[in-house]
C-alpha cells in the first residue's frame, strides 16, 4: 500500500525487528512493519519510521544518535531495539 505522503508501506510476515525504514535512490521511502503486530503497534511503528523521514534522518551518519533522539520523540519510547534496527 502507499500511504498519503507516498511512501511505500509493507507488512511483513516473519520480520526481525518491529520496523524498518529504507531511502529509495528515486527519493521514494519503503516503510517496514511486521505484520503479527496488533493494529495499535503498527500505528506506532508506522509514526516512528515516519519520523525518520519527516527528520531527514538519512542525511545523517551516526545512527546511534538518530536513533536515541526519534526514540525521544516517540512519546512511548522503545519501539526498536536499537541493534536490530534497519534503515
Ligand atoms: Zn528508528
Amino acid at each position: 500500500m502507499t500511504d498519503q505522503f507516498g511512501n511505500n508501506v509493507h507488512f511483513i510476515n516473519g520480520f526481525r525487528c518491529k520496523g524498518a525504514v529504507t531511502c529509495n535512490e528515486d527519493g521514494s521511502y519503503d516503510i517496514f512493519i511486521r505484520a503479527d503486530l496488533s493494529h495499535e503497534e503498527k500505528v506506532r511503528v508506522y509514526l516512528h519510521e515516519l519520523s525518520h523521514i519527516m527528520n531527514d534522518d538519512f542525511s545523517k551518519t551516526d545512527v546511534q544518535s538518530v536513533e536515541y533522539e526519534a526514540h525521544k520523540r516517540d512519546k512511548g519510547g522503545g519501539l526498536e531495539d536499537l541493534s536490530t534496527h534497519v534503515d
